[in-house]
């Protein structure tokens, strides 16, 4: 459960990090992205859910989506 925390915390920080417009030239900064990305990817057990998303009266689709890391999958 411990891990799961720090990969929520994570996905957290990449959501936050993916709001940002990072330059080019920073290249500190597109590697602490590439390391959050990366570590979600290669760590985390997706626990895979779908969920239905209504956009309307009568229209909507379904996402799934491990709400551990919060990636979609189609
Ligand atoms: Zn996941």
């Amino acid at each position: 459960m411990d891990r799961n925390n720090r990969l929520c915390a994570l996905s957290r920080i990449k959501t936050i990090l993916e709001s940002l417009e990072i330059p080019e030239d920073d290249v500190e900064m597109r590697q602490i992205c590439d390391l959050v990305s990366n570590y979600l990817d290669t760590k985390c057990e997706h626990h895979i859910v779908t969920d239905y998303i209504d956009i309307g009266p009568d229209k909507g689709y379904t996402i799934r989506f491990c709400d551990v890391c919060m990636r979609t999958f189609s």
